[in-house]
């Protein structure tokens, strides 16, 4: 061990970080399957491996490590395992750009190696900012949902919803992007607002209102209100729907607002949801006008092959021609679009998969899990309550996880394979069965691939340690950190798959953190130019400060803004903090302290009630996840209580060597370790450098967490006049223009209770101080007077000087209680209002003293000649 003489002036964060990254095992933050411990079980977040793990992230996992330790110095048996989310449309697009491919040119095989190569490049960055990061991952418990054992899961607990009827496929209208060519759910629509034409157009003698007039061909109703007496000869009647000549039923619904455009709307298959509503509710036929590349399908006629938009055009074109189209209005419009592409979403009718939404099952087990904090809860609620559609999870795309089943080419029976045989791509291999049904060989694999949150979702049956065969073992998890922008996703998604594959919720507690918004208040976004880069801060600050910016920053689940002067001020915490190890760390070498020294000193005791209240205090806001309120109190006791009171005031203690410097010692030893302690969750590398230097070596992470209690009341009220009497006299030393360790004189403070400070103040002041029970016997008199001369002047002129000197001859009684006038050169005139105000001093046994308050303690000071 280096000697506290020779620790460094100046912490240099960047060297202590690398030191104990080097020092620190993996193996200490392995979940034990042994252990006789209480299990916490953390189902982390595995976030998308773009590559670059940004600060919304490092937000998110500063939360997860500070309750990870927390829990471990607690003495449970933690698992904080790291997946990584990989499949999906971004991987994808990434890889057509770096290589200017389209998944399209090259096979579904070479397409998939590539986005794979990509994804293990990107995990592996992002690792390297994890471990930066200093977080407590648990590396035996990793997971990359695209390799086989994973996905094998995947397409296990598919067949498992299959066979429990959770899942089915059906032809049913789902959202759909053209550009990336597959389905979206719901929860991936993103909307814009767009402006956008209402075009009025003659249908068969009616006037209709559209703004999207491609669809034309795709009509297979009109739809009126059933009391608009304005289409009375309508009804029952077929229309003719025009450029196509198609006839379509007019159909009666409330729905219909007869006050928009001319009360008669035409339903297509599909403009959007309301048609996707009246389409069921009046079992109508389905036209189908797009196809999954948004191209017009033969339905269309002469439009055929034309896209969306050019069909558009040459249909309102022929409008105009045929003298059909009357009027067109701008009209602001809320459009769905894909929320990776920003196309707008086109609703199609195909056959996909899906899972069954059972709204109340969810409901029931949201409701059982412990939401921090309790208000998202309702974001979920709300969300289950509007959900109309089932989960669409079957996807048209290549880079995901495959839908393990085949059809028989001859009956088109559904074929799956054994769950021992997983996984399984259906486009490369072979049911090992003929059909069951009709003893056909000849199968065609599911090309569709399965939604990357049907990966996701089961994050948490995984980590429990999931194989089909009943509950898992290590299931529920204790708790699940996420943002609050996935509640209706990731949060949602598993609770679903939760209950349909173990009938149970998934964990007991949910924390919700907030989003990181840019300097300027505004989401980060590479247009704004408002984007931080977790990196930066590492190399600038290091790890630990940009820990307590996320530990400070709001109360959990609140939005939080980047802010470079919070993560100063947190670097400058840890500068005072090495200040104070360096002072107590030499203090302590010099002989060492004694566990059994008698405390008996008020400033010993005071110090020992304050941390055991900020003990309490922090382990209350841990407990519950309020880190901003643990490490505001952590740093006000540092700071306040420990650095600026108490270590003031022992100071000479400490250097007198008399028989109370045993206690100081062991008081200053007892801070000191427990607050490592409370900083090892938040600052673990300053905690261990701070608490090895203290303890021979030791590892504060290996440490149970701080347990220490102490009651004094007595101490607690003394000690904090105690320390208010010193604050308040070092003030008017300062005021006086004293140096503070400048000789003062005699100090007698009258309080009412007896204190034993061990000559603490005294030093502390440099003054004889006295502490005295009885009351105070002060005289106040009247020493000067102030005169305000822009009163005086403009009344009296050459008078001024005259009543000023007449003021100056009043007794002392009259000084104080001043009559109405007052006799100048012999005539009386009129003391003007504010012209005068004596100044008091006081005199304490006949001595001129200056006199401090502090509550009822009060407090004289007779300055040295
Ligand atoms: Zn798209
Ligand atoms: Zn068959």
């Amino acid at each position: 061990m280096v000697s506290s003489y020779q620790l460094p002036k100046n912490y240099d964060f960047a060297e202590v970080e690398e030191r104990w990254r080097g020092t620190w095992r993996d193996e200490d933050h392995y979940f034990d399957r042994n252990s006789k411990k209480p299990q916490f079980v953390i189902d982390t977040p595995p976030p998308y491996p773009t590559g670059n793990f940004h600060i919304g992230n490092a937000l998110n996992w500063c939360y997860i490590d500070f309750f990870a330790r927390y829990k471990r110095m607690k003495g449970f048996n933690v698992m904080f395992p790291q997946g990584w989310d990989c499949h999906g449309l971004p991987t994808e697009v990434k890889v057509e750009e770096l290589n200017h491919i389209t998944k399209n040119d090259v096979s579904r095989e070479e397409f998939r190696r590539l986005c794979h190569e990509l994804t293990e490049k990107n995990i592996s960055l992002m690792r390297l900012t994890l471990r930066k990061m200093a977080f407590s991952t648990d590396w035996s418990n990793e997971y990359i949902t695209m390799m086989p054992d994973y996905y094998g899961k995947t397409q296990l607990s598919f067949l498992r919803m299959l066979k429990s009827g959770y899942i089915y496929q059906s032809e049913h209208p789902v959202n759909y992007c053209i550009r990336c060519e597959t389905a979206i759910a719901f929860a991936e629509v993103a909307y814009d607002d767009r402006e956008t034409q209402l075009n009025y157009f003659d249908f068969d003698g009616v006037e209709i209102a559209t703004t999207r007039p491609e669809l034309l061909a795709a009509c297979v109703a009109v739809a009126v209100h059933p009391t608009d007496g304005r289409y009375n000869h309508l009804k029952g009647r077929k229309m003719i729907v025009p450029l196509f000549g198609h006839g379509v039923p007019v159909v009666l619904d409330e729905a219909v607002d007869p006050t928009f455009g001319s009360g008669a709307v035409m339903i297509c298959t599909f403009g959007d949801k309301q048609d996707v509503h009246w389409w069921k509710q009046h079992n109508l036929a389905l036209r189908k006008a797009i196809d999954r590349q948004g191209k017009m399908t033969g339905i269309a006629g002469k439009y055929e092959g034309l896209n969306t938009t050019d069909c558009r055009t040459a249909i309102l074109d022929d409008m105009k021609s045929q003298k059909i189209l009357k009027r067109q209005e701008n009209l602001a419009q809320r459009v769905g679009t894909c929320w990776r592409c920003k196309t707008p979403i086109e609703i199609l009718s195909e056959r996909q998969w899906f899972v069954k939404i059972k709204p109340d099952e969810i409901q029931e087990a949201a409701h059982q899990i412990t939401w921090y904090p309790e208000h998202m809860l309702l974001r979920m609620e709300n969300w289950v309550e509007q959900m109309e559609w089932d989960w669409c999870i079957s996807r048209q795309r290549i880079f995901a996880t495959p839908i393990p089943v085949w059809f028989c080419k001859k009956c088109g029976e559904i074929v799956i394979p054994d769950e021992r045989d997983l996984p399984v791509d259906p486009t490369l291999v072979t049911p090992k069965h003929p059909c069951p049904k009709c003893g056909s060989n000849e199968f065609a694999g599911e090309v569709d691939v399965l939604d990357t949150w049907m990966d996701s979702s089961i994050s948490v049956l995984n980590v429990t340690g999931w194989d089909g065969s009943g509950t898992p073992p290590y299931f529920p998890a204790q708790i699940r950190p996420q943002g609050h922008d996935i509640i209706r996703t990731w949060a949602f998604y598993t609770i679903l798959r939760s209950v349909a594959l173990t009938g149970s919720k998934p964990w007991e507690e949910i924390l919700v953190n907030g989003m990181v918004l840019g300097e300027d208040g505004f989401k980060m976004s590479k247009s704004r130019g408002n984007i931080i880069v977790p990196e930066e801060i590492l190399g600038k600050y290091g790890a630990d400060a940009l820990r307590q910016w996320a530990a400070m920053g709001a109360a959990t689940g609140s939005d939080i803004m980047f802010n470079w002067n919070d993560v100063v001020a947190a670097s400058r915490f840890q500068t005072k903090m090495w200040n104070i190890a360096k002072f107590a760390l030499i203090q302590l070498e010099k002989e060492g302290y004694d566990q059994k020294a008698p405390v008996t000193a008020l400033a010993d005791r005071w110090l020992l009630v304050r941390l055991s209240d900020t003990i309490q205090q922090v382990s209350a806001a841990m407990e519950c996840y309020q880190f901003d309120t643990a490490i505001k109190a952590i740093r006000e006791f540092a700071w306040d209580t420990l650095a600026d009171n108490y270590i003031e005031l022992v100071k000479g203690r400490l250097y007198t060597g008399d028989a109370s410097r045993r206690s100081a010692l062991l008081v200053l030893h007892t801070a000191f370790d427990a607050l490592c302690k409370m900083l090892a969750p938040f600052t673990p590398y300053f905690a261990e450098e701070c608490y090895s230097h203290l303890n021979q070596g030791a590892s504060v992470h290996k440490q149970p967490w701080v347990s220490f209690t102490y009651e004094d009341e007595a101490a607690r009220y003394e000690g904090n006049l105690l320390a208010q009497v010193v604050a308040e006299v070092r003030k008017y030393k300062h005021d006086t223009g004293l140096a503070l360790n400048a000789p003062l004189g005699k100090v007698t403070i009258y309080c009412p209770h007896t204190v034993n400070d061990e000559g603490d103040t005294g030093r502390t002041l440099n003054a004889d101080v006295h502490w005295r029970t009885d009351a105070a016997k002060l005289e106040r008199v009247i020493t000067d007077i102030d005169f305000n001369r822009s009163v005086i002047g403009p009344v009296f002129r050459k008078q001024a000087q005259a009543f000023m000197t007449a003021i100056k001859a009043l007794p002392p009684h009259q000084l104080a209680d001043p009559p109405k006038t007052i006799t100048l050169d012999g005539s009386e005139v009129g003391i003007p209002e504010n012209s005068f105000a004596p100044k008091f001093s006081y005199l304490e046994e006949g001595a001129k003293v200056d006199v401090i308050t502090v509550g009822d303690v009060i407090v004289t000071i007779a300055k040295s000649a």
